[in-house]
């Protein structure tokens, strides 16, 4: 469960807003678009990826205290685990092969049963 960046507490996933300060926690009203919030001695921009690329055209750049673009510089940008097959052994693993190879498999048991019908 997150905190609210005002008053630390404990709030739900999805308010919009602080149950106990009112610190607003989510732009435009919306629960699934999140307002990050910089304390109040920092900014977020410091700690953004795209600030450190260079890619941001923000307005509030370098400056920002709220934004609902911010991404931290020390997580990847993309979770690359979504990419990679997941790791299976035995007989799931020998399913999730046939499952993504079901044309080659296909192929090979045309030309097996081709064979032999021209050698029987
Ligand atoms: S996306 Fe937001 S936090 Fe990141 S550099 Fe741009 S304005 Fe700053
Ligand atoms: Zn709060």
């Amino acid at each position: 469960m997150p905190t609210c960046s005002r008053c630390d507490r404990l709030v739900d996933s999805q308010a919009v807003s602080c149950p106990h300060c009112g610190n607003q926690l989510k732009a435009f009203g919306h629960p699934g678009i999140t307002l990050h919030q910089a304390t109040d001695t920092t900014y977020l921009c410091d700690r953004c990826t795209y600030h450190e690329d260079d890619s941001c055209n923000f307005p509030q750049r370098p400056y920002a205290k709220t934004c609902t673009l911010f991404h931290d510089k020390s997580l990847p940008l993309v979770d690359e685990s979504q990419f990679s097959p997941p790791k299976y052994g035995g007989i799931r693993g020998f399913q999730f092969w046939l499952s993504t190879n079901r044309g080659l498999v296909i192929i090979a048991l045309i030309v097996i049963i081709s064979v032999l019908v021209a050698v029987t």
